[in-house]
């Protein structure tokens, strides 16, 4: 377990009766960190975001938030922990202050420290003009706010956020992502999210969960050298030689495709493109397309989730069968 990580899961299992929604899944999520938390329907998400927030047990494997175990220590670990589930859990018949006060509480801040703990929730939430308003009479963008500041009141060092842009328009989404932005200046997020342009435009690592398994862990660097270009899709109304194109500096390989276009493969740091249109040019070869061909993280996401051959069979260990937590166990205050 490295020194900076919040969110350690070790050789994490679920089962539900004889199907096995999560395999084996370790991983970490470091202090700083907005990890997107990716799968298709069904892959086992929600299940390792509830074994992670405490509300459900794992059937193997241990869960440590800030280096404490949850199963061992549940409402230790829990003050180091803000949930956001898909559909946050606000009493629409109160204010906002109102219930962020009830959100203090539950929370055990000290009485003397609740009006500053919600001031500064409803400050970095953009809620300071709404606090008298009901809950009920908020836009969704500003509901949700609501349901992010009731995660963040207590200054955990962790924030799980389920689908938190779901359902809202272009503006409230973008807010949204830069208010994730800034939480996790101060803690660390853990952003499941079926959005794919989220991930890239708000999370520094990404990881893949598939019928249980987790099929991909990386930085979203590693993510960007993966999807960048290393082929260009090339149309010329006189098509040379294949040895003429591939005798051009940085071609790998040249395909005829089946439009008349011509697909290019190139080592990733000798992009010919510029020399193309200078031979096109000098020759008259007509070129009228020249085209990055990039993969998208969609691309990325089907290649991945489609590959169900690669899983391997799932022989179910001698594992405790992990019921769900009732509120004592899971040391909820809540
Ligand atoms: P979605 O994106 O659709 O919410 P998910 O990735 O969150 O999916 P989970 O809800 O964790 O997936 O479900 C993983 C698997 O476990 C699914 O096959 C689901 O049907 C099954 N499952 C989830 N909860 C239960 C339960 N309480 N009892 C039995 N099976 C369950």
């Amino acid at each position: 377990m490295s020194k900076d990580s919040l969110i350690t899961v070790e050789n994490l299992y679920r089962y539900y009766g004889e199907l096995c929604a999560v395999h084996d899944l370790s991983f970490e999520v470091r202090r700083g960190e907005v990890l997107g938390f990716l799968g298709p329907n069904g892959a086992g998400k929600s299940t390792t975001m509830r074994i992670i927030g405490g509300s459900l047990a794992p059937s193997g494997g241990r869960v440590l938030i800030n280096g404490i175990d949850i199963l061992d220590q549940p409402i230790l670990a829990k003050a180091e922990l803000g949930y956001m589930p898909e559909t946050p859990p606000l009493y629409r018949d109160l204010t906002v202050d109102e219930y962020l006060a009830y959100c203090a509480r539950i929370n055990r801040i000290a009485r003397a420290q609740h009006w500053s703990a919600i001031d500064s929730a409803k400050e970095r939430c953009g809620l300071t003009e709404v606090g008298r308003r009901l809950i009920a009479n908020l836009s969704k963008g500003f509901q949700q706010r609501v349901g992010i500041a009731q995660a963040i009141i207590h200054s955990p060092a962790v924030v799980l956020l389920d689908e938190p842009t779901v359902g809202l328009d272009p503006i409230q989404i973008r807010e949204i992502r830069t208010l994730i932005r800034e939480v996790a200046n101060e803690h660390s997020v853990v952003l499941s999210t079926h959005i794919l342009p989220e991930v890239q435009s708000v999370c520094d690592r990404v990881q893949i969960i598939n019928r249980g398994h987790l099929v991909l862990n990386e930085t979203i660097g590693e993510m960007r050298a993966k999807l960048q270009a290393t082929t260009l899709l090339v149309a010329l109304r006189m098509v040379p030689s294949i040895a003429e194109l591939e005798s051009i500096h940085g071609v790998q390989s040249v395909e005829p495709l089946e439009d008349g276009r011509l697909r290019i493969a190139f080592d990733a740091d000798r992009d010919p493109s510029d020399a193309i249109v200078e031979q096109a040019v000098a020759n008259g070869w007509g070129l009228h397309e020249l085209m990055p061909e990039r993969m998208t993280l969609e691309q990325v996401f089907v290649d991945i989730t489609c590959a169900d051959t690669a899983l391997p069979q799932d022989s179910k260990p001698n594992l405790n069968p992990g019921p769900d937590l009732n509120p004592a166990q899971a040391g909820e205050a809540a």
